[in-house]
């Protein structure tokens, strides 16, 4: 079918091919139809005014981005790729959600919520609890100062907020993010699919009796950790949200009604995931029990220093 070999570039050469609007205008387009295009449909389509400065640039996506079929222009997987990200707005400017009241009630206080979406992420507030959190993790290691009030947040592509209203951004969220803690725990990375690194990190001094660990940031003791072995994505969350492939919780939340990805479930399954007893029982080699209610029914979990759940009971 495609008479152009697909070359591999360097991610320098990748990214040169691509610095130019007309180029990327080229992508765009070839991503809006479903079939190859002949050269003079595409030319016309981007309504240029001179051809040879178009087949300057279609050439230099040629073989890489763009591949040629029977004498037609289509997407080559990379040039998806492009097209995919541009579209999900991760890479281009951010959208706007300013902080704005949805259903739904703070578990700490039972005031009203309220969400905005800022650096790839959809934060949620209480304006009641008032700087009972001052610290948001973004990177594994490195909490960053967080506004008044913030209770936490979910990694959200920008393209996620469009034709849904706060509530449907928040519920969304939450299962974005429980699919991508779902592939943390089976070991792969959401973003690239390559191995992620999971490890446990115990607090030393933990103490979240009247908020958040002034050690740790966190509410929870045992925090799992992954870091992918190929892109720069980095996890963190309480334990037991990365034990989300493990068949004992799958059963138990199952057995109550609850669906971690459905989006009508979230709210039940985020208070079964994250209130919970820990009882740790030694650090090194790690030996940590949890202990989960939903239902009027309780699981406990044993974990060991892979996050591998060792042994479970009702
Ligand atoms: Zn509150
Ligand atoms: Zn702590
Ligand atoms: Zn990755």
């Amino acid at each position: 079918m495609s008479d152009q070999r697909q070359d591999r570039l360097s991610a320098d050469d990748a990214f040169a091919a691509l610095g130019n609007e007309t180029r990327v205008r080229i992508l765009r387009e070839l991503g809006d139809v479903d079939e190859p295009l002949a050269f003079s449909a595409l030319y016309d389509r981007l309504e240029l005014t001179d051809s040879s400065q178009f087949n300057y640039h279609l050439e230099k996506l040629l073989g890489h981005f763009v591949h040629k079929v029977d004498g037609e222009y289509a997407l080559a997987r990379p040039g998806e790729r492009v097209v995919e990200a541009i579209r999900s707005g991760a890479v281009t400017g951010d959208p706007e959600l300013e902080r704005t009241p949805v259903e739904g009630r703070c578990s700490d206080c039972g005031e009203e919520l309220s969400i905005q979406w800022r650096n790839g992420s959809v934060e949620v507030f209480c304006g009641t609890c008032e700087s009972r959190w001052d610290r948001s993790w973004g990177r594994v290691g490195s909490p960053d100062a967080a506004e008044s009030g913030y209770l936490g947040r979910f990694p959200f592509p920008p393209a996620g907020l469009q034709n849904r209203s706060p509530e449907a951004v928040l519920r969304a969220a939450h299962v974005w993010s429980t699919l991508e803690l779902v592939a943390v725990s089976a070991g792969l990375c959401p973003r690239c699919s390559a191995t992620v690194d999971r490890e446990p990190r115990v607090c030393p001094d933990h103490d979240d009796a009247d908020g958040p660990c002034s050690t740790c940031h966190s509410s929870f003791e045992v925090r799992m950790v992954a870091v992918c072995t190929n892109c720069i994505a980095s996890f963190g969350t309480g334990a037991v949200s990365g034990l989300l492939t493990a068949p004992a919780l799958y059963a138990f939340l199952f057995e109550q009604g609850l669906n971690p990805l459905a989006p009508e479930a979230v709210d039940a399954v985020d208070g079964v995931l994250n209130d919970y007893e820990e009882e740790v029982h030694s650090t090194a080699p790690l030996r940590a029990e949890f202990t989960l209610s939903a239902g009027g029914e309780e699981l406990t979990l044993l974990v060991d220093d892979d996050l591998e759940v060792v042994e479970h009971a009702r």
